[in-house]
Protein backbone atom coordinates (compact mmCIF):
# COMPACT_ATOMS: atom_id res chain seq x y z
CA UNK A 1 0.00 0.00 0.00
CA UNK A 2 1.47 3.61 -1.00
CA UNK A 3 1.63 5.75 1.93
CA UNK A 4 0.57 9.66 0.68
CA UNK A 5 0.95 12.51 3.25
CA UNK A 6 -0.84 15.47 2.82
CA UNK A 7 2.10 18.18 4.24
CA UNK A 8 0.81 21.01 6.21
CA UNK A 9 3.91 23.05 7.35
CA UNK A 10 3.43 25.30 10.57
CA UNK A 11 6.34 27.01 10.86
CA UNK A 12 8.04 28.23 14.16
CA UNK A 13 4.84 29.23 15.35
CA UNK A 14 4.67 27.56 18.30
CA UNK A 15 8.11 27.56 19.12
CA UNK A 16 10.16 29.23 22.05
CA UNK A 17 13.45 28.14 21.14
CA UNK A 18 16.54 28.81 19.36
CA UNK A 19 18.13 25.98 17.74
CA UNK A 20 21.26 27.41 16.50
CA UNK A 21 20.73 25.76 12.67
CA UNK A 22 17.04 26.55 12.86
CA UNK A 23 15.44 29.28 10.39
CA UNK A 24 12.24 27.14 10.15
CA UNK A 25 10.77 29.59 7.46
CA UNK A 26 14.31 29.15 5.76
CA UNK A 27 14.10 25.69 5.44
CA UNK A 28 10.37 24.40 4.56
CA UNK A 29 10.16 27.57 2.22
CA UNK A 30 6.90 28.69 3.82
CA UNK A 31 7.35 32.41 5.12
CA UNK A 32 3.22 32.51 5.52
CA UNK A 33 1.55 30.46 8.41
CA UNK A 34 -1.30 29.09 7.53
CA UNK A 35 -4.61 29.56 9.06
CA UNK A 36 -6.58 26.44 10.22
CA UNK A 37 -9.53 27.51 8.06
CA UNK A 38 -7.56 27.29 5.18
CA UNK A 39 -6.24 23.98 6.00
CA UNK A 40 -9.53 22.37 4.78
CA UNK A 41 -9.36 23.89 1.04
CA UNK A 42 -5.83 22.83 1.17
CA UNK A 43 -6.48 18.76 2.06
CA UNK A 44 -9.20 19.39 -0.41
CA UNK A 45 -7.06 20.30 -3.48
CA UNK A 46 -4.41 17.53 -2.51
CA UNK A 47 -6.92 15.28 -2.32
CA UNK A 48 -8.67 15.98 -5.92
CA UNK A 49 -4.82 15.50 -7.56
CA UNK A 50 -4.53 12.18 -5.29
CA UNK A 51 -7.78 10.67 -6.53
CA UNK A 52 -8.18 8.01 -7.64
CA UNK A 53 -5.21 6.99 -6.18
CA UNK A 54 -7.42 6.19 -2.73
CA UNK A 55 -4.49 4.53 -0.70
CA UNK A 56 -3.53 5.26 2.61
CA UNK A 57 -3.58 8.85 3.00
CA UNK A 58 -2.51 11.08 6.38
CA UNK A 59 -2.54 14.82 6.83
CA UNK A 60 0.95 15.72 8.27
CA UNK A 61 1.38 18.82 10.68
CA UNK A 62 4.99 19.85 10.00
CA UNK A 63 7.20 22.19 10.38
CA UNK A 64 7.75 23.17 13.79
CA UNK A 65 6.41 22.14 17.34
CA UNK A 66 2.75 21.43 16.90
CA UNK A 67 1.88 20.28 20.47
CA UNK A 68 3.91 23.77 21.58
CA UNK A 69 0.83 25.87 19.83
CA UNK A 70 -1.74 27.04 22.35
CA UNK A 71 -4.52 23.61 23.10
CA UNK A 72 -7.12 26.12 21.35
CA UNK A 73 -5.22 26.79 18.46
CA UNK A 74 -4.17 22.77 18.05
CA UNK A 75 -7.98 21.54 18.25
CA UNK A 76 -8.52 24.25 15.50
CA UNK A 77 -6.10 22.60 13.17
CA UNK A 78 -7.16 18.78 14.65
CA UNK A 79 -10.87 19.44 14.50
CA UNK A 80 -10.41 20.43 10.74
CA UNK A 81 -8.33 17.52 9.95
CA UNK A 82 -10.48 15.23 12.07
CA UNK A 83 -13.37 15.86 9.91
CA UNK A 84 -11.36 14.30 7.08
CA UNK A 85 -10.47 11.21 9.05
CA UNK A 86 -14.05 10.91 9.59
CA UNK A 87 -15.95 11.09 6.57
CA UNK A 88 -13.00 8.35 5.30
CA UNK A 89 -11.19 11.06 2.82
CA UNK A 90 -8.19 10.38 5.19
CA UNK A 91 -6.40 7.15 6.99
CA UNK A 92 -4.86 9.57 9.74
CA UNK A 93 -3.21 12.40 11.15
CA UNK A 94 0.37 12.67 11.97
CA UNK A 95 2.16 15.54 14.17
CA UNK A 96 5.47 16.32 14.58
CA UNK A 97 6.54 18.09 17.55
CA UNK A 98 9.83 18.30 20.40
CA UNK A 99 10.23 15.74 23.20
CA UNK A 100 9.67 18.92 26.05
CA UNK A 101 6.06 19.71 24.27
CA UNK A 102 4.81 15.87 25.51
CA UNK A 103 2.23 15.68 28.34
CA UNK A 104 -0.65 13.25 29.76
CA UNK A 105 -2.82 16.14 28.89
CA UNK A 106 -1.28 16.80 25.29
CA UNK A 107 -1.47 12.81 24.36
CA UNK A 108 -5.38 13.21 25.37
CA UNK A 109 -5.86 15.71 23.01
CA UNK A 110 -4.51 13.97 20.22
CA UNK A 111 -6.20 10.66 20.52
CA UNK A 112 -9.63 12.25 20.97
CA UNK A 113 -8.74 14.16 18.02
CA UNK A 114 -7.72 10.67 15.76
CA UNK A 115 -3.61 11.49 15.59
CA UNK A 116 -1.91 7.87 14.16
CA UNK A 117 1.48 8.93 14.41
CA UNK A 118 4.02 11.30 16.69
CA UNK A 119 6.90 12.12 15.71
CA UNK A 120 9.72 13.75 17.62
CA UNK A 121 12.98 15.69 16.64
CA UNK A 122 15.46 13.84 19.73
CA UNK A 123 18.31 14.98 16.81
CA UNK A 124 20.98 13.64 19.22
CA UNK A 125 20.99 10.98 22.73
CA UNK A 126 23.79 13.16 24.00
CA UNK A 127 23.17 16.09 26.41
CA UNK A 128 26.16 18.03 25.16
CA UNK A 129 25.41 18.00 21.75
CA UNK A 130 21.93 19.36 22.08
CA UNK A 131 23.08 22.08 24.78
CA UNK A 132 25.48 22.59 21.55
CA UNK A 133 23.10 22.91 19.76
CA UNK A 134 20.49 25.24 21.20
CA UNK A 135 17.73 22.64 21.36
CA UNK A 136 16.66 23.08 24.97
CA UNK A 137 15.98 19.42 25.74
CA UNK A 138 17.46 16.67 27.10
CA UNK A 139 17.99 13.03 26.00
CA UNK A 140 16.17 12.10 29.26
CA UNK A 141 13.15 14.23 27.87
CA UNK A 142 13.11 12.50 24.94
CA UNK A 143 13.03 8.97 26.56
CA UNK A 144 10.41 9.89 28.59
CA UNK A 145 8.30 11.24 25.75
CA UNK A 146 9.04 8.30 23.83
CA UNK A 147 7.93 5.84 26.23
CA UNK A 148 4.21 8.22 27.00
CA UNK A 149 3.47 8.19 23.84
CA UNK A 150 3.84 4.39 23.44
CA UNK A 151 1.86 4.25 26.36
CA UNK A 152 -1.09 6.17 24.61
CA UNK A 153 -0.78 3.38 21.60
CA UNK A 154 0.48 5.91 19.19
CA UNK A 155 2.92 5.02 16.09
CA UNK A 156 6.80 6.68 17.51
CA UNK A 157 8.86 8.53 14.80
CA UNK A 158 11.99 9.75 16.15
CA UNK A 159 13.87 12.18 13.92
CA UNK A 160 17.93 12.53 14.52
CA UNK A 161 20.72 14.46 12.95
CA UNK A 162 23.77 14.54 12.34
CA UNK A 163 27.15 16.96 12.08
CA UNK A 164 25.67 18.80 14.90
CA UNK A 165 28.19 20.81 16.97
CA UNK A 166 30.16 18.32 19.50
CA UNK A 167 28.77 15.36 17.31
CA UNK A 168 30.91 12.59 16.47
CA UNK A 169 30.65 9.38 14.27
CA UNK A 170 30.19 7.04 16.80
CA UNK A 171 27.68 9.68 19.18
CA UNK A 172 25.37 9.47 16.13
CA UNK A 173 25.68 5.59 15.91
CA UNK A 174 24.70 5.44 19.35
CA UNK A 175 21.81 7.89 18.89
CA UNK A 176 20.25 5.74 16.21
CA UNK A 177 21.10 2.65 18.69
CA UNK A 178 18.72 4.54 21.12
CA UNK A 179 16.37 5.58 18.29
CA UNK A 180 15.45 1.93 17.75
CA UNK A 181 15.53 0.63 22.02
CA UNK A 182 13.11 3.26 22.64
CA UNK A 183 10.98 1.57 20.29
CA UNK A 184 10.41 3.75 17.13
CA UNK A 185 8.68 2.62 14.11
CA UNK A 186 9.41 5.43 11.93
CA UNK A 187 12.78 8.05 11.44
CA UNK A 188 14.11 10.54 9.30
CA UNK A 189 17.47 11.73 9.20
CA UNK A 190 19.13 14.88 8.54
CA UNK A 191 22.42 15.82 8.06
CA UNK A 192 23.04 19.12 9.27
CA UNK A 193 23.09 22.32 6.87
CA UNK A 194 24.26 25.65 7.12
CA UNK A 195 21.73 28.56 6.57
CA UNK A 196 21.63 32.11 6.40
CA UNK A 197 20.24 33.92 9.55
CA UNK A 198 20.90 31.06 11.46
CA UNK A 199 23.48 31.54 14.68
CA UNK A 200 25.28 28.69 12.75
CA UNK A 201 26.07 30.41 10.06
CA UNK A 202 27.95 33.20 12.04
CA UNK A 203 30.03 29.83 13.50
CA UNK A 204 30.32 28.76 10.15
CA UNK A 205 31.75 32.20 8.69
CA UNK A 206 34.07 32.77 12.15
CA UNK A 207 35.27 28.85 11.39
CA UNK A 208 34.07 27.54 14.79
CA UNK A 209 31.90 25.18 12.59
CA UNK A 210 32.93 23.46 9.72
CA UNK A 211 30.41 20.73 7.82
CA UNK A 212 30.54 18.01 6.91
CA UNK A 213 31.42 16.33 3.40
CA UNK A 214 29.13 14.91 1.64
CA UNK A 215 31.45 11.73 1.75
CA UNK A 216 32.18 11.77 5.24
CA UNK A 217 27.70 12.26 5.26
CA UNK A 218 27.03 9.28 3.25
CA UNK A 219 29.38 6.64 4.83
CA UNK A 220 27.63 7.65 8.46
CA UNK A 221 23.92 7.43 6.81
CA UNK A 222 24.89 4.51 5.35
CA UNK A 223 26.18 2.40 8.92
CA UNK A 224 22.84 4.56 10.27
CA UNK A 225 20.43 3.26 7.64
CA UNK A 226 21.88 -0.89 8.12
CA UNK A 227 20.95 -0.44 12.14
CA UNK A 228 17.19 1.38 10.58
CA UNK A 229 16.89 -1.43 8.11
CA UNK A 230 18.09 -4.58 10.39
CA UNK A 231 15.76 -3.18 13.14
CA UNK A 232 12.93 -2.55 10.87
CA UNK A 233 12.48 1.19 11.41
CA UNK A 234 11.23 2.93 8.51
CA UNK A 235 13.46 5.30 7.04
CA UNK A 236 10.61 8.11 6.05
CA UNK A 237 13.48 10.56 4.76
CA UNK A 238 16.81 11.18 4.60
CA UNK A 239 17.95 15.04 4.08
CA UNK A 240 16.04 17.55 3.28
CA UNK A 241 14.22 17.78 -0.07
CA UNK A 242 15.09 20.73 -2.52
CA UNK A 243 12.95 23.33 -1.00
CA UNK A 244 12.91 26.96 -2.37
CA UNK A 245 15.05 28.05 0.61
CA UNK A 246 17.68 24.90 -0.72
CA UNK A 247 17.95 26.43 -3.99
CA UNK A 248 17.50 30.13 -3.45
CA UNK A 249 20.91 30.42 -1.79
CA UNK A 250 19.59 30.04 1.49
CA UNK A 251 21.48 27.58 2.43
CA UNK A 252 25.18 28.16 2.19
CA UNK A 253 27.22 25.34 3.75
CA UNK A 254 26.77 21.31 4.44
CA UNK A 255 26.22 18.13 3.01
CA UNK A 256 23.52 18.77 0.90
CA UNK A 257 22.57 16.74 -1.99
CA UNK A 258 19.16 16.22 -4.37
CA UNK A 259 19.30 12.44 -4.70
CA UNK A 260 21.08 11.54 -0.82
CA UNK A 261 19.12 8.97 0.25
CA UNK A 262 19.78 7.22 -3.02
CA UNK A 263 23.45 7.77 -2.51
CA UNK A 264 23.22 6.33 1.22
CA UNK A 265 21.15 2.98 -0.32
CA UNK A 266 23.37 2.51 -2.97
CA UNK A 267 26.60 2.85 -0.57
CA UNK A 268 24.50 0.52 1.81
CA UNK A 269 23.82 -1.96 -1.19
CA UNK A 270 27.60 -1.76 -2.57
CA UNK A 271 28.43 -3.21 1.03
CA UNK A 272 26.28 -6.18 0.84
CA UNK A 273 26.93 -6.94 -2.87
CA UNK A 274 30.77 -6.65 -1.88
CA UNK A 275 29.86 -8.99 1.25
CA UNK A 276 27.92 -11.11 -1.25
CA UNK A 277 30.45 -11.55 -4.09
CA UNK A 278 33.38 -12.58 -1.29
CA UNK A 279 31.50 -14.94 0.70
CA UNK A 280 30.59 -16.32 -3.23
CA UNK A 281 33.83 -16.02 -4.86
CA UNK A 282 32.43 -15.12 -8.20
CA UNK A 283 30.59 -11.91 -9.43
CA UNK A 284 28.41 -13.82 -12.12
CA UNK A 285 24.85 -14.07 -10.55
CA UNK A 286 21.29 -12.94 -11.00
CA UNK A 287 19.75 -10.94 -7.35
CA UNK A 288 16.03 -10.33 -7.36
CA UNK A 289 15.40 -7.31 -4.88
CA UNK A 290 12.35 -5.23 -4.50
CA UNK A 291 10.87 -2.51 -6.89
CA UNK A 292 11.45 0.07 -4.33
CA UNK A 293 15.09 -0.81 -3.54
CA UNK A 294 15.53 -1.62 -7.28
CA UNK A 295 17.21 1.73 -8.40
CA UNK A 296 19.06 2.15 -5.09
CA UNK A 297 20.88 -1.98 -5.79
CA UNK A 298 22.00 -0.82 -9.02
CA UNK A 299 23.04 2.24 -7.68
CA UNK A 300 23.45 5.86 -8.18
CA UNK A 301 24.14 6.43 -11.84
CA UNK A 302 24.00 2.92 -12.12
CA UNK A 303 27.62 2.70 -9.80
CA UNK A 304 26.79 -0.59 -8.54
CA UNK A 305 26.14 -2.36 -11.78
CA UNK A 306 29.07 -0.66 -12.99
CA UNK A 307 31.40 -2.39 -10.29
CA UNK A 308 29.79 -5.21 -10.75
CA UNK A 309 29.22 -6.21 -14.33
CA UNK A 310 28.51 -9.51 -13.93
CA UNK A 311 25.71 -9.37 -11.72
CA UNK A 312 22.23 -8.57 -12.96
CA UNK A 313 19.63 -7.02 -11.12
CA UNK A 314 16.12 -8.37 -11.24
CA UNK A 315 13.18 -6.04 -10.15
CA UNK A 316 10.76 -8.06 -8.13
CA UNK A 317 7.48 -6.39 -7.02
CA UNK A 318 6.21 -9.11 -4.06
CA UNK A 319 9.76 -8.30 -1.93
CA UNK A 320 9.83 -5.76 0.63
CA UNK A 321 12.98 -3.11 2.07
CA UNK A 322 16.27 -5.14 1.58
CA UNK A 323 14.99 -8.14 0.95
CA UNK A 324 16.84 -10.29 -1.96
CA UNK A 325 17.07 -13.14 -3.55
CA UNK A 326 19.87 -14.93 -5.46
CA UNK A 327 19.74 -16.88 -8.25
CA UNK A 328 22.42 -18.48 -10.36
CA UNK A 329 23.10 -17.44 -13.73
S1 LIG B 1 12.67 23.44 17.99
FE1 LIG B 1 14.47 24.22 16.98
S2 LIG B 1 14.36 23.27 14.95
FE2 LIG B 1 12.33 23.14 15.80
S3 LIG B 1 11.24 24.99 15.11
FE3 LIG B 1 12.14 25.45 17.11
S4 LIG B 1 14.09 26.42 16.67
FE4 LIG B 1 13.44 25.33 14.83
Amino acid sequence: VKNYKIPVFIPELACRHKCIFCNQQKITGVEEIIKPQDVKQLVEKRLFQLLPAKEHIEIAFFGGNFTGLEIQQQEAYLTVANEFVRSGKVSGIRVSTRPDCISHEILQLLKYYGVNNIELGVQSMFNHVLKASGRGHTAEDSIQAASMIRSFGFVLGLQMMTGLPEDTAEQALFTAHEIVRLGAKETRIYPLLVFRDTPLYNRFQDGAYQPRTIEETVSLLAQIAEIFEESRVNILRIGLHASESILNGQMVAGPWHPALGQLVYSQLWSSLLSRIVSHRGDQSFSIRVSSRQYPNAVGYKRCNSLLYPGITFVSEPAFNGMQYEIDCC
